[in-house]
């Protein structure tokens, strides 16, 4: 039996969701995205009502909340500003591998942390050299006595300035690829461990990105979290579980993006009449509405997977790939259809616009999304 309606809790958390992202996340985006501003007191306020960490378990501190629900609240904040959206929600990224393989002490410790007090955390797989093929990456570690010391630098991290701690791959060695990989979590004032300048990027302004620097960082054993040879495995089910976030994250882009076109079209008239009566213009409207719908349902395919242990990662990349490319379509029509006004920054589009090209970009790009794909129909 197919069900696609929400239970009662649900309904009533995309609720308290899209009253946020209304009254606490529409209102300071642009002056986010204009000073390329970290939103920390919208992080705090999320964190009061409950918001963040949305699936982290009961066990921790958490909601213990399933991945419909953390779809669901991604999608509402995403309609407010997916820079600020990422800020809010991307703990999940360290979230999941220490809840898939650390140990009860990790989890109690780590996990503990993000329930307890509003802070962030970070996950750090990518590097200036290996980006898209993470069994390249080079960080490396070494077991010395009872402890390891990690040496490298990773790139691109979200939240890293921020960041209490990290979740960290590296290798025994770079030439044994994905075999060599292990996993750590790592405290932010470890000695040796520095973050570098922020990135001053195109889109999602609103949220971190910076590099982390590893001088000889000595991480106890029992920060662990994966040995060697299973550190690729959990960076990919890590991914696996995460990739229909960035899907709802377009969705929402998406549905902003409607909701500022259909407005405009009813208002802008041209040879006369409102640029709402032009077929072009509504075929383009048409299409946002297919590709934001189609989307919602393969989100929503992936977090019910994932929710009831049904493992077919294929759909958590349709999601992610489909998802990331059409909401780029989406919002370069919605450009398109505010003419000049479209490409200024008195109008929202613009914004969209540079925001959704990242979703194609990370988790994985557009192009790696359909090797992960090609690889298991050919299989
Ligand atoms: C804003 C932002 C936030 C990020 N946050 C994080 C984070 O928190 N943690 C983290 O670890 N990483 C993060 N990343 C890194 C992100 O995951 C990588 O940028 C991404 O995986 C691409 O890697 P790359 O930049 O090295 O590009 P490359 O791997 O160099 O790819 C360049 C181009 O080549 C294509 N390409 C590569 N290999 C193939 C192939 N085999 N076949 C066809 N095409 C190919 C790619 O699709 C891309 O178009 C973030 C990146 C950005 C921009």
């Amino acid at each position: 039996m197919i069900d696609f309606s929400l239970t009662e809790e649900q309904k009533a958390l995309v609720e308290t969701a899209r009253r946020f992202t209304k009254e606490r996340i529409i209102p300071v985006a642009a002056e986010c995205d204009r000073e390329g501003r970290f939103p920390m007191e919208v992080f705090k306020e999320a964190w009061d009502v409950g918001l963040l960490n949305p699936t982290c378990p009961e066990a921790y501190g958490g909601a213990g909340l399933g991945e419909l629900e953390n779809t669901l609240i991604t999608e509402e904040l995403g309609y407010g500003c997916t820079g600020i959206q990422t800020s809010l929600l991307v703990n999940t990224l360290p979230l999941t591998p220490i809840k898939l393989a650390g140990t009860e002490e990790q989890k109690k410790k780590y996990l503990g942390m993000l329930t307890s007090e509003p802070i962030t955390a970070s996950y750090a797989t990518s590097e200036p050299d290996a980006g898209s093929d993470v069994a390249g990456l080079k960080t490396r570690f070494r077991k010395v006595g009872d402890d390891y010391v990690l040496n490298g630098q990773k790139a691109w991290i979200t939240n890293a300035t921020y960041a209490r701690f990290f979740v960290i791959f590296a290798t025994v060695d770079p030439a044994l690829k994905h075999k060599g990989i292990g996993a750590f979590i790592v405290d932010k004032d470890t000695p040796g461990l520095r973050v570098g300048k922020k990135e001053d990027k195109l889109g999602q302004r609103a949220s971190d990105t910076a590099q982390v620097f590893l001088d000889d960082v000595v991480v106890p054993k029992a920060n662990l979290l994966a040995p060697e040879g299973q550190g690729f495995k959990l960076a990919m089910e890590t991914f696996n579980q995460t990739r229909p976030d960035i899907a709802a994250s377009a969705a929402g882009l998406m549905r902003r993006c409607i909701d500022e076109c259909v407005a405009y079209a009813k208002e802008r008239k041209t040879f006369g009449t409102a640029i709402a009566n032009h077929q072009l213009i509504q075929w383009m409207i048409a299409e946002m509405g297919i590709r934001c719908e189609a989307t919602r349902l393969l989100y929503m395919k992936a977090a019910y997977n994932l929710d009831n242990g049904v493992r077919d990662p294929i759909i958590s990349s349709y999601a992610k790939a489909y998802g990331a490319d059409s909401a780029m379509t989406t919002a370069v029509d919605a450009v398109q259809i505010f003419g000049g006004n479209g490409y200024v920054k008195e109008y929202p589009v613009e914004k969209l616009m540079r925001d959704a090209k990242v979703l194609q970009i990370y988790e994985g790009t557009s192009q790696i999304q359909r090797l992960v794909i090609a690889k298991q129909m050919l299989a």
